[in-house]
């Protein structure tokens, strides 16, 4: 204690001071010298964090704070954050525009919502068809993806982190049967993003509705199908009260990502442990909203199937074949937009045609000799 206090006295001159005390006094911990130091140049700073989700929400708001946790506890408190509900200081929507401007330092949502700003963040959280949670994370942080997300933040000074991940999603909950292409004409599905723009093209009629109204406008007949997330989320809004049929796989989630956007001038101003503290923690996030969707995605659906009688089906393959063809026509549409879009479009792509051949004979040739019993 008395060291700290000595050190905090030395004021800029604290690192040279530092190590000459270290040197001189061996029986002392050297995490403890370190913690003192930086404590003795850092003041705690006070971070704000606002979310596109309802306050901890089940996977998704509690992954945010289960990251500003990871964050302050591994700082040793040198970072304090507050965690954010839609709307308690910003509307979900304006997230990005709110720690682009530095009303708050951080943010936690997913990037597919920020078309508006710039068309080639939707590869950044999920396209239809396109990559499973452990390739995205691929090719985020080893093949390139994540230098191409830092490119695509930089112009609204953000630094993005991958701070979650759904798992594959599910199609959704029908009250028609889907037996052939033919059922999805004038389909009035809730479906947001490129799904939608893809349901559309087959026929259907994608509409937009925040969480809190699927319920009832399944149950009213507003609309004959709506998607959501999978069974752990979808369990929680009740939504095999409103609709027969529960269908899969989503096609149009493959395995979203969610994010953590920093602020880059509070980003910038962190010494080089804090900055590593808060890239390690998103890391952690990431992986662990995964595996709490696997673990209970799966004690859900045993849920709604046993006591619930939920019949659940797959959509037939020459759906699935359709809608495939139209997602390639979407997607590459995005990438004629603009020039990073299409950079951005041409490095997923790229990294798609490869993975897909080890997919292939790792996850999926292993997932069917186990077999499904
Ligand atoms: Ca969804």
């Amino acid at each position: 204690m008395k060291r700290r206090h000595f050190l905090r006295r030395l004021g800029s001159g604290v690192l040279v001071a530092g190590s000459t005390i270290a040197a001189g006094c061996k029986q002392e911990n050297p995490a403890e010298q370190n913690t003192a130091a930086a404590t003795a140049k850092f003041e705690p700073v006070k971070w704000k964090m606002v979310t596109t989700w309802p306050k901890n929400f089940p996977g998704l708001g509690t992954g945010a704070n289960f990251l500003a946790e990871r964050i302050m506890q591994m700082s040793g408190g040198r970072i304090q954050i507050k965690v954010y509900g839609a709307k308690e200081l910003v509307p979900a929507f304006e997230v990005f525009s709110a720690v682009s401007q530095g009303t708050a330092e951080l943010g936690h949502g997913s990037a597919y919502y920020w078309k508006g700003k710039s068309e080639a963040a939707q590869f950044f959280s999920a396209v239809p068809f396109g990559l499973t949670a452990d390739e995205m994370n691929a090719w985020l942080y080893h093949g390139g993806g994540m230098e191409l997300w830092q490119e695509t933040y930089q112009p609204f000074g953000l630094v993005p982190m991958a701070a979650g991940n759904t798992g594959v999603q599910m199609a959704g909950w029908f009250n028609r049967e889907i037996n052939s292409v033919e059922d999805l004409q004038g389909l009035k599905m809730r479906i947001p993003g490129l799904g939608g723009e893809v349901l559309s093209r087959a026929g259907g009629t994608p509409v937009s509705l925040p969480g809190g109204e699927l319920f009832t406008s399944l149950q009213s007949g507003a609309i004959d199908a709506t998607e959501w997330v999978g069974p752990y989320n979808d369990l929680a809004f009740g939504f095999y009260k409103a609709a027969k049929y529960y269908y899969y796989p989503g096609w149009h989630e493959p395995g979203t990502t969610l994010e953590c956007m920093v602020n880059k001038a509070a980003f910038d101003g962190l010494p080089d442990d804090l900055q590593a503290i808060v890239l390690s923690a998103a890391r952690v996030a990431n992986q662990d909203m995964l595996t709490e969707y696997i673990a209970r995605n799966n004690q859900a659906l045993r849920t709604l199937v046993d006591e619930h009688h939920v019949e659940v089906r797959k959509l037939p393959d020459s759906v699935l074949d359709r809608l495939r063809e139209l997602s390639d026509q979407v997607v590459t549409e995005i990438a004629a937009k603009d020039a990073l879009s299409q950079r951005v479009h041409a490095s997923f792509q790229a990294f798609r045609d490869q993975v897909v051949q080890w997919s292939d004979i790792s996850a999926r040739a292993y997932l069917n000799a186990r077999g499904a019993a």
